[in-house]
């Protein structure tokens, strides 16, 4: 009998580097960052100086393009990509499934003679019409009506994608109907950033801000993932299929000698991190750090933070990266939140922040003047999640992140925001009529005049907070790996604009014909946000059981899961919300909810059929064969007259009796007729579905413990996770 997990095990510890090294000494990274960007360089080299300026008031400033412009930008950016080995060109969208999707056309055009001429014209570059009806679109768009736009997005710079066998120039696209609805989850970005910008503005004129420039939100993503040999995911259907184990035993070393965390990367896996930042600093991704992760086979990579919406492209460039040259290590990048039961998940630490293009908003700042300025933005903030949990909340939900949020490693399903002690004191004292003092020397009032500098690090970090300030930005630590930032971002944006359009409305109003009292009107502003919104700040341990009750008390959300986090966000108001910022109509709003609703149950309805189908054709049988050796052992000493021992066969027959019943209880599950609407179905995969898979893996790892290890099919947990 062959068995596929021996074969891996041996081609593991045979492995030999499927390419010769790189001659990383070469091209110095350094000449490497960027080189196949049409970037800011580029352009400047290569289009006309008008263009050029043209092009980067666009994309500085927001203003509007002129179509000339595309045509001069299109022509040259061809030049380049021709002159880089491109054959064709390739608009990149972001749909609702959180993956990017891709349309490659060719340069080349018959000229008419029987010849080909290169050609790309402003329309081509502007305007591309891939079919829609394949994408999720939640209702908005019927089957019958299938067009879809790509439309340019200027902003996010074109690169070429690299193949041994031809080059491909990729144009960042937003993608929508043709009713102009958003199918993508760019669109809704880029319209929730303008209006971050607009609401921002009228904050800072307040403070005499003249001409401050365009603000944008900045994010960094700091990405968890793991990597385990080819070898070991080929002979696991579970990770194949669904990206995640859903069979596996606890081994006997896990992650409790805390021996992983920052320890010696191992070197086929530093080789292909060094190689996968060689990769992304070509596309000018700026990758800056590495390190071993918490669980043993995990790791993370983190770039410098950018504008939020180049980010996001960014974000999505890295995790494609990752993946595919971890293929070229002879390795499976897995992205999922869950890969492994009992071992630490991966999130996607989000960090943010909102600035222009010289100066973080959320930087506390040296001069008291800027920190009322900081304070009130800082205050938005806390309004923001305060008033909207339920939105940052549910821009997170999904099944992969049901296995996390909650499990004592990552964030729990409550959404706290961690301030540290300094400002905690300063917003408490602005509670009480205002700050005279902060927690270190130095006197402040919350006038605009006297506030002390605040240290950078005033307090100590918090790892256990879903949302902490840490410094200069907003860490929002409960989004999962395998996510798109982009929906995240959008509801951070949103939700911050309103805040800021709130404060902005009161504090005009107070300092109308008054201009000298901004003063007062600050501290009445600020007042009124700590009394009404200071439940949201919690600095201890979100871990803790305390936590929850308390957070209870303060009647914070506490959405568990992925079904009731979508629910409870999606409401009238939060559709009257994005609405109202202009970032989604109440249509794309309902449909988006849809989606992730519909993407909840078809995910779990693959784990599900996965899970019966492993536990029925490979695990069910490998324990009958291992039942029958010992049922012909018992035999044959019973037929000698010996002393015959059933004690491991008595444990089996009672298992196996077990999986069988579990079993038939998933089939039939499986076999339900939801019949009732989507809501029904998706709560019959996670009161029905997800408790039965479970009963049935609890009884195999059991059988993994029984079964002989030579006939166990799966590749375990020990070796996938410490064969390197
Ligand atoms: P940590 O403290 O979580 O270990 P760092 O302080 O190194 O990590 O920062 C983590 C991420 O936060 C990095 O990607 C970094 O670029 C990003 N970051 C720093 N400042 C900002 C900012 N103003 N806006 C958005 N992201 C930021
Ligand atoms: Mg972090």
């Amino acid at each position: 009998m062959t068995i596929a997990r021996h074969d891996a095990i041996m081609a593991v510890t045979n492995y030999k580097p499927i390419e010769k090294p790189m001659d990383f000494s070469k091209t110095p990274s350094k000449e490497l960052f960027g080189s196949n960007v049409f970037g800011n360089k580029v352009m400047k080299k290569r289009l006309p100086d008008a263009v050029y300026k043209a092009l980067r008031k666009t994309i500085e400033h927001g203003a509007k393009l002129d179509v000339s412009v595309a045509n001069a930008v299109a022509e040259a950016m061809r030049d380049w990509a021709i002159e880089k080995g491109a054959t064709h060109y390739a608009h990149v969208f972001y749909p609702l499934t959180g993956l990017t999707a891709e349309k490659h056309d060719s340069f080349l055009d018959p000229d008419g003679k029987g010849g080909v001429i290169a050609a790309f014209s402003a329309q081509q570059l502007i305007q591309g019409e891939p079919d829609a009806s394949s994408f999720p679109s939640g209702g908005i768009r019927a089957t019958f009506e299938a067009r879809g736009y790509t439309a340019w997005d200027v902003t996010s710079p074109a690169y070429i994608l690299e193949n041994p066998n031809g080059t491909t120039l990729c144009i960042p696209t937003a993608f929508c109907s043709w009713t102009g609805e958003a199918l993508d989850k760019k669109t809704p970005l880029l319209r929730s950033m303008q209006t971050l910008n607009a609401q921002a503005q009228r904050v800072l004129a307040l403070f005499g801000s003249r001409n401050p420039g365009l603000v944008f939100s900045t994010a960094g993503c700091e990405q968890e993932y793991f990597l385990i040999d080819r070898n070991f995911f080929f002979a696991r259907p579970d990770l194949i299929n669904a990206g995640r184990t859903l069979f596996g035993a606890k081994p006997p070393k896990g992650q409790e000698l805390e021996d992983q965390y920052f320890g010696a990367i191992p070197e086929r896996v530093l080789a292909c991190m060094l190689e996968t930042e060689r990769e992304l600093y070509k596309l000018g991704v700026p990758v800056k750090t590495r390190h071993n992760e918490v669980a043993p086979a995990q790791y993370e990579i983190a770039p410098v933070f950018e504008n939020a919406n180049l980010a996001t492209d960014h974000q999505y460039l890295t995790m494609i990266t990752l993946s595919r040259v971890a293929q070229k290590y002879g390795m499976s990048c897995l992205l999922h939140e869950k890969p492994f039961a009992g071992i630490n998940g991966s999130g996607k630490h989000l960090n943010w922040s909102l600035g222009t293009k010289d100066v973080n908003l959320l930087s506390p700042g040296d001069t008291p003047h800027s920190n009322a300025q900081f304070l009130v933005f800082c205050a938005a903030v806390m309004r923001a999640a305060h008033k909207h949990a339920d939105l940052l909340r549910g821009s997170v939900a999904h099944a992969g992140n049901d296995h996390r949020l909650g499990a004592n490693e990552a964030p729990p399903a409550i959404i706290s925001m961690f301030l540290g002690d300094q400002l905690t004191d300063i917003f408490e004292q602005i509670a009480k009529g205002g700050a005279k003092k902060s927690k270190q020397a130095g006197v402040l009032t919350v006038g605009v005049d006297t506030l002390p500098p605040l240290p950078k690090d005033a307090g100590d970090r918090n790892r256990t907070s879903p949302f902490a300030f840490t410094g200069n930005k907003f860490e929002f630590r409960a989004v999962g790996s395998s996510q798109s930032v982009a929906g995240p971002l959008m509801v951070l944006n949103t939700i911050v604009a309103e805040s800021l359009d709130f404060i902005a409305t009161e504090l005009e109003s107070k300092t109308k014909g008054h201009p000298n009292n901004l003063n007062e009107a600050v501290q009445e502003v600020l007042q009124q946000i700590v009394n009404e919104h200071d439940a949201i700040i919690f600095n201890g341990d979100n871990y803790s059981e305390a936590w929850h009750k308390e957070a209870e008390r303060r009647g914070l959300p506490n959405f568990r899961n992925t079904v009731d986090a979508i629910r409870g966000m999606d409401t009238d108001e939060n559709a009257e919300l994005f609405e109202k910022y202009n970032v989604l109509t109440k249509r794309e709003f309902k449909s988006r909810n849809e989606i992730y609703l519909e993407k909840y149950v078809k995910e779990v309805n693959i784990e599900c059929r996965l899970a019966f189908r492993i536990a029925k054709t490979m695990i069910f049988p490998a324990a009958v064969e291992y039942q029958y050796r010992l049922a012909q052992t018992s035999l044959g000493l019973k037929s000698l007259g010996k002393d015959h021992c059933t004690t491991v066969l008595d444990e089996l027959n009672s298992l196996l009796a077990k999986l069988q019943g579990a079993m038939a209880t998933l089939d039939s599950a499986i076999r339900h007729e939801s019949g009732s609407g989507l809501l029904e179905h998706a709560k019959h995969m996670r009161d029905q579905i997800i408790p039965v898979m479970a009963e049935v893996r609890q009884i195999s790892d059991r059988l993994e413990g029984i079964v002989s290890d030579e006939l166990w099919p799966l590749p375990t947990y020990q070796e996938m996770l410490f064969i390197k």
